[in-house]
């Protein structure tokens, strides 16, 4: 990681990427995250900090994750796929790349304890897995719906040493945990860190997260041309904040390589509430501390979103993302329910893959590709593993695609 570091042209030193991006926050608060900034802008220079990450990363996590040449998929479906494996992961996805930077951040700015809100609970377990192994309190807001919901998670949370705080409010799920959230980090923004979980909230986290995310994209671009001798035609990943895709996307965004982000076109696109697909339909805006398209209603209030999985549910999107699409360096494109769990199921029994639903979407895409493109190459960053899926897959959609048990 260190010859070419977390470098990046992108963002602007306020933290705008064109148009998007910046910090609209209180004068409290922009205190804080110019605290936040300097320090990350130090350390990301800082050798003994990029060894001990990568350290981390190699030992910890079992970085580098594999490529695998999708045999099976790629004879049925008549173009050349590949997995960049981040199911392999520790904990299951992508998400630890970036716990692990922010809790040590966090650590060296003498930080006491981490804080976020999450939705399903993936960013929570992860979160609560770096803050254990680093030493640091760990508090995760969830809204009691969720919590009922995603019991398991909330369970691995508590074992791993982390508070679960349940938002009470209004529909008590993922919004109203982050409002829990962001009213407890106000009470005491100096020892407590609140670590966003994916490429979004005002600068610096946009840029910092996609930079521990970049290993992603670093890797894969070494590996794909030791394996081929070529980089992949095209790029696919799934979009809900846009980490995952930002990381893979980084290493590529100055070649000739087709990028395409798929957001969840859930159960019905032309429906508000029925979707989460930001950039397919949204309008431009300022939500959660920065400016991007969002999917607001006239008083920019975010709207309800919906999709299959819960994990790309988010009605905004991180700013380089809506930079990417306007300069049209990226494709953004869309996936429904029903085609993201015909994947789940059809992956499972021909790779013997179990998918994240979030990464099924990024697969049923490269598929729509590969038969628009036969004898490409597609590599797919496969975010995460499906383990937390399995039985809300089965009770939900195992009859219709033939798994009765
Ligand atoms: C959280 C999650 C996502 C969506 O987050 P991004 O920031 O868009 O990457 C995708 N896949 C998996 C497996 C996740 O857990």
């Amino acid at each position: 990681m260190s010859s070419n570091g977390l470098n990046s042209s992108m963002p602007d030193e306020k933290g705008y990427f064109g148009e998007y991006g910046g910090s609209f926050i209180p004068p409290q608060l922009q205190v804080i995250m110019d605290e936040i900034t300097d320090s990350y802008l130090k350390i990301k220079e800082d050798s003994n900090f990029l060894e001990e990450l990568q350290d981390l990363y190699t030992h910890y996590v079992g970085r580098p994750s594999p490529i695998f040449f999708a045999k099976n998929l790629s004879k049925k479906y008549g173009a050349n796929i590949y997995f960049k494996r981040e199911d392999l992961n520790h904990t299951g996805a992508h998400k630890i790349n970036h716990c692990l930077g922010e809790a040590l951040l966090a650590k060296k700015m003498g930080k006491k304890k981490l804080i976020a809100e999450t939705g399903a609970g993936q960013h929570g377990v992860a979160l609560a897995t770096a803050a254990a192994l680093v030493g640091l309190e760990c508090d995760i807001y969830m809204g009691e719906v969720d919590i009922a919901k995603e019991y398991p998670n909330v369970v691995r949370m508590h074992i791993l040493g982390a508070k679960v705080i349940p938002a009470t409010h209004g529909r008590k799920t993922l919004k109203e945990a982050v409002d829990a959230a962001f009213e407890g980090y106000l009470k005491d923004p100096v020892t407590q860190f609140y670590a966003i979980g994916s490429v979004v909230g005002p600068h610096p986290f946009p840029m910092m997260v996609r930079d521990f995310q970049s290993i992603v994209g670093k890797e894969a671009r070494i590996q794909f041309q030791e394996m081929t001798g070529k980089l992949p035609d095209n790029i696919v990943a799934c979009v809900g904040g846009g980490s995952n895709a930002m990381g893979i996307f980084s290493a590529f965004l100055n070649d000739d390589v087709n990028l395409y982000g798929v957001e969840p076109a859930g159960r019905n696109l032309e429906v508000m509430g029925e979707h989460a697909a930001t950039m397919t339909k949204g309008k431009v805006g300022v939500m959660h501390g920065f400016k991007s398209y969002m999917l607001a209603d006239e008083q920019g209030e975010p709207e309800e979103v919906y999709s299959v999985a819960s994990g790309l549910d988010y009605p905004s999107v991180g700013p380089q993302h809506s930079y990417l699409k306007d300069i049209k360096r990226v494709n953004y494109v869309t996936i429904n329910d029903e085609e993201a769990m015909e994947t789940f199921f059809g992956l499972s029994k021909i790779e013997g893959i179990i998918p994240a639903i979030e990464s099924a979407h990024a697969v049923a895409y490269a598929i729509k590709l590969a038969k628009e493109k036969p004898n490409s190459t597609i590599l797919v960053n496969l975010s995460g593993r499906g383990d937390k899926d399995i039985d809300f897959a089965v009770a939900n959609y195992g009859k219709r695609f033939g798994v009765e048990i």
